[in-house]
C-alpha cells in the first residue's frame, strides 16, 4: 500500500502518514500551475512545500516516489507502470469532486484507491450533516449557530455551559481604527534555502508566460523576495511568533486597514494551514494556551481569534462541500462585467485599490478586510461577475485552494448566492474611511459622491442599492439604509447613476 500525499495535505501527524505506512507517492504535475495566471509565490510556496516535505519523509525512513510531470494523472500512471497493481490511500480533497477524479485517474491506470477521511479540519462532513440535518433546527447556513455550537463540542473558551465572560460573539469590540503612528511588529521571514531557490527558479522558466504576462500588464512582475514559510518548522516558529508579538492586538485591530501596512496583527498563517502543514486545532490550542497565561491577551482578542477558525474557516468548508458545484457559478445579481484592468496593475488614482493590489503584487496577501471591503465590495457594487473575480483571487492569493477561495468570493465577496451570507458586503468611503487612514492621502474625496473627484465608492454603493432596490428593500439587514434613498429625489438618482457608469467607463480604459 502506497500513501497517495496531495499538495496540500503535508502531515505526517494526521491521516494515512500518522499510521505509520512507509510508502508515498507524491506527484508535482506542470498543468495544474497553468490553470490560473498564479502568482509566482503562490506557485513557489506549493512546490517548495512539497519538495521539503518530500525531504522529511526521506529523513524519517519513509520511501518516497517524488514524480515531476506535466499532468497529474501522468504522475499516477508511471508510478504504476513501476508497481503494478499498487494498492494507494489517500485523504478525501476537500475540492468538489476530488475523490471522483483521483479513482477516475488511479483505477484507468490499473491501480486501486482508498480514499478515507480529510482529518485536516476539526468537522467533519457526517458531523456537519447531522448538526445541520438535526439539531441545528435551520435550514439556513447560519454562522453564529455553527460556532456556538463548534464552541460548545470543543469546549474552548467555555465556562460550563456558557461562553467565557458571558458573550459568544465580541465582534463589536473587534472594529478599532488603528493610529497611523502605532507601530505593528514585523512578521517574521523565512528566506529561501536551496530547495526553495531551486523552486523559485524553476517557476520562473516554466511559468513564465503565465504570471508575468504582457496580457495582464505585467501582472505579478517584480514581487518582493519570498518569505513564507514552506516547512512545519517553519510554521510553528511563525505561530510561536504570532502568539507572543501579535495575538494581544489582534481583537481590537482585526478589520483595521493602514497604507502600507500589510501585516498588522494578523495570524500569517493561512497558507501554512491549507497546506496541512499545521493544524487548524493545534493553531487554537496554542493561543488559548497562550491567552491563559498572558494578562494583556484581552478576550476580545482570542475569542476572535477562536471564531475565525474554529467558526468561519470549518463553516466555509462544509458549506463549500454542500453548495456546490452551483456556487462556483452562482450570479444571484446577475452581474454582467468584466474585472477591471487595475486589479492586475494596481493602476489607480484610489488609493486604497492602489495600495492594496501592490500588497498582492508583492507578496499574494491582504488580510481578510481589504479582500472583502475594498476589493470585492469595488467588484460587487461596480458588478463584476463573480467567476471573474473568484478567478482573479484564485491567482493572485497565496492561500487561495477552490473549497476556501470559491465560498469566500462569491458567497461573502460579491453576493453571488445568498445562502451563506444574508446581506450583501457593500459600503461607500465612510466605511473605508472609519476603518483606515487612505482617504487622507487620495485624490478622490471621500465626501463627494458626484461630480469631478468624488470617490467612486459612493457612486457606486447608491447605484448597486438603486439597481437592486427590488430584491434588497425587503432584505433585514440592509433595508433600513433605503431611507437614505428614499430621500434622494430623480435628479440626484439618475447623478448618481450617471457617475457610476462614468466610473465603469474610466475603469474600462485603465484611466479610473
Ligand atoms: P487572520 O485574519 O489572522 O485569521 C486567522 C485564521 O482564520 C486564518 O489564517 C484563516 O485560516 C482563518 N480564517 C479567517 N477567516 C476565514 C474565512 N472567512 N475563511 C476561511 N478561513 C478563515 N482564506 C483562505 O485561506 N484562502 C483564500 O483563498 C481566501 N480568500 C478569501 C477571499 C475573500 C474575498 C475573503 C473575504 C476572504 C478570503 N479568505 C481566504 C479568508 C480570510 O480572508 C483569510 O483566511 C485570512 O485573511 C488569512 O490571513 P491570516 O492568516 O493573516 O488570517
Amino acid at each position: 500500500m502506497t500513501v497517495l500525499v496531495l499538495g496540500d495535505q503535508l502531515t505526517r501527524r494526521h491521516g494515512p502518514l500518522s499510521e505509520g505506512s512507509p510508502d508515498v507517492l507524491m506527484v508535482e504535475a506542470t498543468a495544474f500551475a497553468t490553470r490560473h495566471a498564479y502568482h509566482p509565490h503562490k506557485l513557489t510556496l506549493v512546490f517548495s512545500a512539497m519538495r521539503h516535505f518530500r525531504d522529511e519523509l526521506r529523513d524519517t525512513g519513509h520511501s518516497v516516489d517524488y514524480r515531476q510531470t506535466e499532468t497529474f494523472a501522468e504522475g499516477v500512471e508511471t508510478h504504476l507502470a513501476d508497481h503494478p497493481g499498487d494498492e494507494l490511500v489517500v485523504m478525501d480533497p476537500p475540492s468538489h469532486r476530488g475523490a471522483e477524479r483521483l479513482h477516475d485517474v488511479v483505477e484507468s491506470a490499473g491501480g486501486s484507491l482508498d480514499v478515507v477521511q480529510n482529518d485536516l479540519f476539526l468537522v467533519t462532513p457526517a458531523a456537519f450533516d447531522d448538526w445541520f440535518d438535526g439539531e441545528s433546527g435551520d435550514s439556513d447556513y447560519t454562522h453564529e449557530e455553527f460556532y456556538r455550537w463548534q464552541r460548545r463540542e470543543t469546549g474552548y473558551l467555555m465556562d460550563g455551559d456558557d461562553p467565557e465572560g458571558g458573550e459568544w460573539n465580541l465582534d463589536d469590540q473587534n472594529q478599532e481604527s488603528a493610529d497611523p503612528e502605532r507601530a505593528f511588529p514585523d512578521p517574521p521571514r523565512y528566506d529561501p534555502d536551496e530547495t526553495t531557490r531551486e523552486v523559485l527558479d524553476w517557476v520562473e522558466d516554466t511559468f513564465d508566460g503565465s504570471y508575468d504576462t504582457d496580457e495582464k500588464g505585467g501582472a505579478w512582475a517584480d514581487p518582493e523576495p519570498f518569505c513564507w514559510p514552506v516547512t512545519r518548522e517553519q510554521a510553528l516558529d511563525a505561530l510561536a511568533d504570532f502568539c507572543e508579538h501579535r495575538l494581544a492586538g489582534f481583537g481590537p485591530y482585526q478589520d483595521a486597514m493602514l497604507d502600507g501596512e500589510w501585516s498588522l496583527d494578523h495570524l500569517l498563517l493561512s497558507p501554512a494551514i491549507n497546506l496541512g502543514l499545521l493544524h487548524p486545532r493545534e493553531v487554537v490550542e496554542r493561543a488559548i494556551e497562550t491567552s491563559r497565561g498572558r494578562d494583556d491577551v484581552p478576550l476580545n482578542s482570542i475569542e476572535g481569534f477562536v471564531r475565525q477558525l474554529v467558526g468561519w474557516r470549518e463553516f466555509m468548508r462544509q458549506t463549500y462541500r454542500r453548495e456546490m458545484p452551483e456556487l462556483a457559478t452562482a450570479n444571484l445579481l446577475d452581474a454582467p462585467h468584466d474585472l477591471p484592468e487595475f486589479y492586475w496593475t494596481g493602476e489607480t488614482d484610489m488609493h486604497c485599490l492602489s495600495d492594496v493590489v501592490e500588497s498582492v503584487r508583492k507578496r499574494g496577501y491582504t488580510h481578510h478586510i481589504p479582500r472583502l471591503m475594498l476589493l470585492s465590495n469595488f467588484a460587487l457594487t461596480y458588478g463584476v461577475e463573480p467567476t471573474r473575480i473568484n478567478e482573479w483571487f484564485h491567482a493572485a492569493y497565496v492561500d487561495a485552494f477552490h473549497w476556501v477561495t470559491t465560498p469566500n468570493v462569491i458567497g461573502m465577496g460579491v453576493f453571488g448566492t445568498d445562502v451563506l451570507t444574508t446581506k450583501p458586503y457593500a459600503a461607500s468611503a465612510n466605511y473605508i474611511d472609519g476603518m483606515s487612514d487612505y482617504c487622507s492621502g487620495c485624490e478622490y474625496a471621500k465626501t463627494k459622491t458626484t461630480g469631478e473627484n468624488a470617490c467612486p465608492f459612493n457612486a457606486l454603493y447608491w447605484d448597486f442599492l438603486g439597481r437592486h432596490e427590488e430584491s434588497l428593500r425587503s432584505n433585514d439587514r440592509i433595508g433600513p439604509v433605503y431611507g437614505h434613498w428614499d430621500r434622494k429625489d430623480d435628479e440626484e438618482r439618475e447623478e448618481i447613476h450617471d457617475r457610476a457608469d462614468e466610473i465603469r467607463t474610466l475603469a474600462e480604459s485603465g484611466d479610473l
